[in-house]
């Protein structure tokens, strides 16, 4: 895999100099409520079961805090993971919430390890019940194995060895965190507890511990059958180890803004895992859209051969916030690679009157590798403040933030970077332009891996 192979597995936000219009800082704030949200909900959860039960003694209070903190923290983890459409304003998109996601379960396990450890011992206390032990003995075996499934989601990539956990299975284990935390509510609601205490607390636990098992029904047996929409393939066309898909729909039509991701599955050819693809056309007046498909593991490389045109396929979404429109006047986009995509759906979707001076570089191995040419041609012959730019890399070396300077029609520094690429090419390009005094203004990039 080449380095221009693989779209930018972190970041979101980049630097944020000051002259940033106000719009734009609330907008940032606007993208960190989401986070602070739920990390206050955890916080609340805590300092109510501490002072619910600090009559009980401190390692008592302390007990029950981060046991309760842990319960809001994996309720809001199987929230986040049902995709509400909703939230995505308040964290800044999809693959931003899949961030908070990831951390709310690291979180959650680090409590959970704490609350086994500091377990709150009320035996002298209450009266025990025969459903109180059973369920104290369920929350064990859950706990310990939600310990495992949260540990194997979090080291995906085996630290010290070179080994990554497949998608598949840790998708596949990924599924059981609802049932597991359904067990944990049984232990929460029936564990026997002193009953003489504020029952704010347990309003609360019982509020979060139903709206997370029913978030999880919704993500497992609902959201597949209400969110997806058919159509029908259309034309595929292959270019190099890219494939562009076009998909025409079948009933109810999608609507979307360009830079807006979906998720795509092709039962009928046997590919039933819906796998995220950026849309890489505008939208139009048929509803039709292209997916352009790089075979990049082994599902993207065997769809193309399996997929023939009048199939059914489905696609979920649109999801993302990727949106050249909320920048400013001066534009750099760039791209890396398959990361190309969200910039071929941005400039179809440039009309003659748009007024932001936009310049595009589109970093290949290859010319050959090159994709949507005709339409940054097309773009750049309808708009003359749209320009772009194929650098080679094979043939002329790497990007580096000094030609990148050299190629804008502006001063960087006056500009936003809009990327979607390698990390590397990315922190390479930044950490020059910084050296050079050009750090734009604001810097935007897209997630082509979520967490
Ligand atoms: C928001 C977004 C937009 C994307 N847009 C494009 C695009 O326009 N064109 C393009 O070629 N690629 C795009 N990708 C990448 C594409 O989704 C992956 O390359 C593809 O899913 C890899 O699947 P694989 O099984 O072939 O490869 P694998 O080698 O099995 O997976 C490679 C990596 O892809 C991710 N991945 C695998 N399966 C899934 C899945 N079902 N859901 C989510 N992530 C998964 C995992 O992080 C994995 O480590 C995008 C990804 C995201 C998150």
């Amino acid at each position: 895999m080449t380095d221009l192979a693989l779209p930018a597995r972190n970041g979101g936000l980049g630097p944020v100099r000051s002259g940033v219009p106000w719009t734009t800082a609330l907008g940032n704030l606007l993208n960190l409520s989401g986070p602070l949200l739920v990390a206050s909900l955890c916080v609340l959860a805590g300092l109510l079961g501490f002072t619910t039960y600090a009559s009980y003694g401190s390692d008592a209070a302390l007990g029950i805090a981060v046991g309760a903190a842990a319960v809001v923290a994996m309720a809001q983890t199987l929230i986040l993971a049902a995709r509400p459409r909703l939230l995505e304003p308040l964290f800044g998109g999809l693959d931003r919430m899949y961030r908070v996601h990831m951390w709310l379960g690291i979180s959650a396990m680090v409590l959970m390890i704490l609350h086994q450890q500091i377990e709150p011992d009320f035996e002298r206390t209450v009266r025990e019940t025969g459903l109180g032990e059973l369920a104290e003995e369920a929350g064990e075996v859950a706990f310990n194995a939600l310990l495992v499934l949260i540990a194997i989601s979090w080291f995906r990539r085996l630290p010290f060895i070179p080994l990554e956990i497949p998608y598949q299975l840790w998708r596949f284990s990924h599924r059981f965190m609802g049932v597991l935390f359904a067990i944990i509510v049984f232990h929460q609601f029936f564990v026997d507890m002193p009953t003489r205490v504020d029952p704010s607390l347990s309003v609360m636990l019982n509020t979060f511990g139903l709206a997370g098992v029913i978030a999880w029904v919704y993500t497992e047996f609902v959201a597949p059958r209400l969110r997806r929409r058919e159509f029908t393939v259309s034309d595929i066309s292959r270019h190099g180890d890219t494939t562009a898909v076009t998909l025409s729909p079948k009933g109810r039509t999608m609507r979307w803004r360009p830079g807006q991701f979906a998720f795509f599955r092709a039962p009928d050819a046997g590919f039933s895992e819906p796998h995220p693809f950026t849309i890489a056309s505008a939208p139009r007046p048929d509803g039709a859209l292209t997916l352009s498909i790089k075979g990049l593991g082994g599902w993207t490389r065997r769809l193309p051969d399996a997929l023939r045109t009048g199939m059914r396929v489905q696609v979920e979404g649109p999801y993302g916030r990727f949106d050249f429109r909320k920048g400013g006047a001066r534009q750099i986009w760039l791209a890396g690679g398959i990361g190309i995509t969200p910039f071929l759906a941005w400039a179809e979707s440039l009309t003659e009157t748009e007024r932001r001076t936009i310049h595009l570089v589109h970093c290949v191995r290859t010319p050959e590798e090159a994709i949507g040419v005709e339409t940054l041609q097309a773009a750049a012959a309808r708009n003359p403040r749209f320009s772009y730019q194929l650098v080679a890399t094979a043939r002329e070396g790497r990007l580096t933030a000094e030609r990148l300077t050299e190629m804008a029609p502006f001063a960087l520094r006056d500009a936003d970077l809009w990327f979607c690429g390698p990390k590397g090419l990315k922190d390479g390009i930044l950490e020059g332009l910084k050296a050079r005094g050009q750090t734009p203004r604001r810097v935007r990039f897209e997630h082509f891996e979520f967490a």
